[in-house]
């Protein structure tokens, strides 16, 4: 499963921070996650809890955030967000808004990063 895979690289990413920092505690973790990794935030959630369990980042809030997709248009210069034909959740469709064509570049969505870490050190 997807979620499974980037939820248990999230975790090792995090607590492997954690180890570098010290850390006593792990506060707030913040994930960003693009639209185009067709990850679903609410079971990636899901997970984290379940693979933190009696880790230190048991207890830690989740944030997640999701990143729109961007693109830059080949055909028509077109740059900026687009929204993404999900009729089908296998096969996302990216396609200019302004020209209807599928020569473009993906600027953001393909985002899977844990942006930031708030933890707390011994004194
Ligand atoms: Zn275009």
């Amino acid at each position: 499963m997807h979620e499974l895979s980037m939820a248990d690289a999230i975790v090792k990413t995090v607590l492997d921070a954690a180890e570098k920092n010290q850390a006593e505690e792990i506060l707030e973790v913040t994930i960003e996650i693009g639209k185009l990794t067709m990850l679903n935030p609410e079971q990636l959630r899901f997970l984290l809890g379940v693979l933190t369990e009696d880790t230190l980042l048991e207890g830690a809030e989740i944030i997640i955030e999701e990143i729109p997709v961007e693109i830059k248009c080949h055909s028509c210069n077109y740059a900026g967000s687009t929204n993404l034909d999900d009729s089908d959740h296998y096969l996302m469709i990216v396609k200019c808004p302004e020209c209807d064509e599928r020569n473009l570049e993906i600027i953001a969505g393909q985002e899977c990063n844990v942006k930031n870490i708030r933890i707390e050190k011994p004194e």
